[in-house]
């Protein structure tokens, strides 16, 4: 991330992130409505999920299991007991007037995930996750008025509540990007930020050293990690400003503008007791067994700390390089298989970073070359048989239309000569041909051995391997001195 945060006139800030993420259920989480993306209004809806009366919610088991992978994920425990409860509030997307959330007894508790800071690891504890339903979309017409889209009433979430443990914006972007990688990895949720499929709020407060935490304000919805990043700079600004002022900090719903960069106060904080939350008598309370846990535990993944790890130990990769390449399972998956094909996973590794990753469009990881063509291109590399520069314009050949890298190379002709006799014997006749480069060269004027150089490259056509006719260049040139 940019510029570093600096703590403006000595005040700590204190943020907790609550993320909120939709799970990749075919249902909902109380109907059989379908959950699809990007449906016409309302055509995804039922009685159930627009909350008519005497209708009866029936819990999709999926949810449950989503859930605890979700919470297995981060180390949480889960719950052998939970009970969902209703959270009653009136708003025109809650048809109900009453959201299924979870209260007193959420599906995992006392999680954890480790982040990265210029001072090291640091452990960000999270609370709780639970699930609920989502509600409803408001769609504010300038025309036709507010109007109201139910398809996603019912959708099931997940929110991931953290521990106040995070310090800085940096953290926040940290620990948010950690849990993407790592939501996704399981396969619950496409966790794209962009289509609100992972959400954010950030509670936010300040204090001086050694002082109580302050009063916290909330951001709802931020919908990108740039926004977060914003958000929090310029809330922790504002709170210090006020508090400057004399003024005291209100527990808030703030609204974060894209726009202007702004936050501006959206209503007053409701406390739990607001919401007059109560147990579902619809619902059964949710009983898992340690069996079916166990089944759940074995269907976890590998994660991006266990496989960035076991790339540097295996493949001597660096923390950054390996880091970027567990970002997404699918990039991690795909460097694997190419790894099957090749010698030199570094060099692999470094195609991946560099090409692959310029031609990569934003948000996604589907790379269109075999992965056993890209190891290829890392072994001829490694072998010098081709430049970086070839394996460059190779990787970008391949990627639009996907081919035997040897016969690409070799249609290009650009095989590299890496024959040491063969580039020898263009040294020597460089050498044979120019005595008087030479002779000056062996008077001191080092540079003309770069024109010797430039002849031997020309015999080869340009294709010798420039490394190597170099080290032979100044074998020969030594060898021919008295
Ligand atoms: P609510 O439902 O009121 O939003 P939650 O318990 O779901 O409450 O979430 C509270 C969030 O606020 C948590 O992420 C928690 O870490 C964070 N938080 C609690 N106290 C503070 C504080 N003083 N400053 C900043 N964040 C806080
Ligand atoms: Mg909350
Ligand atoms: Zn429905």
């Amino acid at each position: 991330m940019a510029t570093p945060w600096k703590p403006l006139k000595g005040y700590e800030m204190v943020i907790g992130l609550e993320v909120h993420v939709e799970l990749k259920t075919k249902t909902k989480i109380f109907c059989s409505c379908k959950t699809d993306f990007g449906a016409p209004p309302n055509t995804q809806c039922c009685p159930v999920c627009m909350g008519f009366p005497g209708t009866l919610p029936v819990l999709n088991r999926q949810v449950v299991h989503y859930a605890a992978l979700a919470g297995l994920a981060t180390g949480c425990t889960i719950a052998r007991y939970s009970k969902q409860d209703r959270k009653n509030y009136f708003y025109p997307d809650l048809p109900k007037a009453y959201q299924i959330s979870q209260y007193d007894l959420p599906l995992c508790v006392d999680g954890h995930l480790m982040i990265e800071t210029p001072e090291g690891e640091k452990r960000i504890g999270i609370t709780r996750i639970h699930i609920e339903e989502d509600a409803g979309k408001l769609i504010h017409d300038p025309e036709q008025g507010t109007l109201i889209d139910c398809n996603r009433c019912g959708v099931p979430l997940i929110e991931i509540v953290s521990e106040p443990d995070i310090r800085t914006p940096q953290e926040a972007v940290a620990y948010l990007q950690k849990l993407r990688a790592v939501i996704a990895y399981t396969g619950i949720s496409d966790c794209k930020m962009n289509e609100g499929s992972l959400r954010c709020d950030v509670n936010l407060s300040i204090h001086k050293p050694g002082q109580p935490f302050g009063t916290r304000t909330e951001m709802k919805n931020l919908n990108s990690f740039q926004s977060v990043q914003r958000a929090i700079e310029e809330e922790y600004r504002r709170q210090v400003e006020a508090v400057e002022r004399g003024e005291t900090i209100v527990q808030e719903t703030r609204r974060f503008d894209q726009q202007t960069g702004k936050t501006s106060a959206m209503r007053r904080k409701e406390n739990a007791n607001d919401y007059r939350y109560f147990p579902d008598p619809d619902l059964a309370p949710i009983v898992t067994g340690e069996d079916t846990l166990d089944t759940w535990r074995k269907e976890l993944p590998v994660l991006p700390d266990q496989r960035k790890a076991r790339y540097m130990a295996d493949y001597g990769l660096t923390a950054y390089a390996a880091k970027q390449l567990v970002s997404e399972k699918a990039l991690a998956e795909y460097f694997e298989a190419a790894c099957e094909s090749t010698a030199a996973p570094k060099t692999l590794a470094n195609l991946m970073l560099t090409e692959v990753f310029r031609l990569l469009p934003p948000e996604s990881a589907a790379i269109p070359v075999a992965p056993a063509h890209l190891g290829r291109l890392a072994d001829m590399v490694e072998q010098g048989d081709i430049s970086a520069g070839v394996a460059k314009r190779a990787v970008a050949a391949l990627w639009e239309r996907d081919q035997d890298p040897d016969a690409w190379v070799e249609a290009a002709g650009l095989r590299q000569l890496s024959d040491p006799e063969l580039l020898r014997s263009y040294a020597e006749r460089a050498m044979a041909e120019h005595p008087d480069l030479v002779a000056g060269y062996y008077k001191g004027k080092a540079n003309l051995a770069k024109a010797l150089m430039g002849a031997a490259m020309g015999m080869s056509g340009g294709k010798a391997n420039p490394a190597l006719l170099q080290h032979l260049m100044d074998e020969a040139l030594e060898k021919g001195r008295k």
